[in-house]
């Protein structure tokens, strides 16, 4: 009889995403594995909700934003009782394997589901923050950071023409990724990260001398930390220290969503067929990660209760670089 494995798509979107479901449905086709997609992450495991998928039911989608399958957050998948009406879900499919994308959190559920019941998991990273340990790049980085980058550039015009300061705020959570890699090619003249503690007197000293020299508009990229519209009160603290008109652009879901680029839409491919070929020998709890531009494969308890931080040797280049 034909193995079985279940897909799902868990926490926050990511573009490429699709593409990662493409991947794992075409090769366990090829491998002879019959695939069943969940709708909505961990919700629709608890509650019975799931579609066969075919090699057609995946084409025209690698190049689509956002997941086809649906995400959500479960917290009934975080009690015993959801997760034993997940399993018998699953065991109505005869599915034996289970193949998750999502963050840390999804990957913490998969391992503690795969530990009460006989089912392989494998995690896949999927956040535009970039944050998980172990991991150079998750799947949905790259876009979103592409996606600011051409936003932001069109601010530079307004900024440019009308002489003005612009405070940008873009996502990220508890890490600076999406900010310090957007704020290095946008040639941004401040940037403001989590992991480094800056003061409003240090970031007015730094605008001003670009207005002394003669720069014409200056763009501060911020990343929200845990307190979206933060780029509202350091705009406050900066329009009463400089004599430009400082305004203020929150980048917000524009970031998550939208066609994947090139790089993503790999990356989420040769995940996606790695973590196939990683359950056709066997293999559970496991990450497929990249590491120096390598697929790697790490247990899944690497990223537990970590964050991976930002280079911080990018924050001193922005500054080098806009002087
Ligand atoms: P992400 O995967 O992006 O980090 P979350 O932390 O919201 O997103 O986790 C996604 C889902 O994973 C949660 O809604 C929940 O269903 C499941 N999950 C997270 N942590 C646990 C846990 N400790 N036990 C069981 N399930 C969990």
């Amino acid at each position: 009889m034909k193995k079985t494995l279940a897909v799902l798509t868990s926490g926050g979107d990511a573009p490429g995403m699709n593409a990662c479901l493409r991947a794992i449905v075409r090769t366990a086709t090829h491998v002879g594995w019959s695939v069943v997609g969940i709708k909505n992450g961990y919700r629709g495991l608890v509650e019975g909700r799931a579609i066969p998928m075919h090699l057609g039911s995946v084409g025209n989608i690698i190049q689509r934003g956002g997941t086809i399958l649906g995400s959500s957050r479960c917290d009934e998948f975080k009690t015993a009782k959801g997760r034993a009406k997940a399993f018998e879900f699953l065991r109505s499919h005869r599915a034996e394997a289970l193949v998750t994308l999502g963050g840390d959190g999804t990957f913490r559920g998969a391992e503690i589901f795969s530990k009460e019941f006989p089912i392989k998991v494998i995690g896949i990273p999927c956040t535009i923050d970039n944050d998980i340990w172990g991991c150079d790049a998750s799947i949905g980085f790259d876009t979103a950071v592409n996606t600011a980058v051409s936003c932001i550039d069109k601010i530079r015009d307004t900024a440019d023409s009308h002489g003005r300061v612009f405070v940008i705020e873009v996502m990220g959570r508890n890490t600076g990724h999406i900010a310090l890699e957007t704020a290095l090619a946008v040639g941004a003249e401040f940037v403001i990260v989590p992991e480094k503690k800056v003061s409003i007197p240090q970031l007015m000293a730094k605008i001003q001398k670009g207005i002394d020299r003669g720069k014409t508009g200056s763009i501060v990229i911020v990343a929200e930390k845990d307190e979206p519209g933060r780029a509202f009160s350091i705009s406050k603290a900066l329009s009463k220290k400089i004599s430009r008109d400082v305004r203020t652009a929150i980048l917000g879901h524009l970031q998550r969503g939208g066609s994947p680029t090139c790089r993503d839409r790999n990356l989420a491919s040769r995940m996606g067929s790695r973590a196939v070929e990683l359950l056709v020998k066997g293999k559970s709890r496991m990450m497929v990660g990249v590491e120096r531009d390598r697929l790697v494969v790490k247990p899944l308890g690497v990223t537990f209760g970590k964050r991976r931080s930002c280079d911080l040797k990018d924050f001193d280049l922005i500054n080098v670089l806009s002087i």
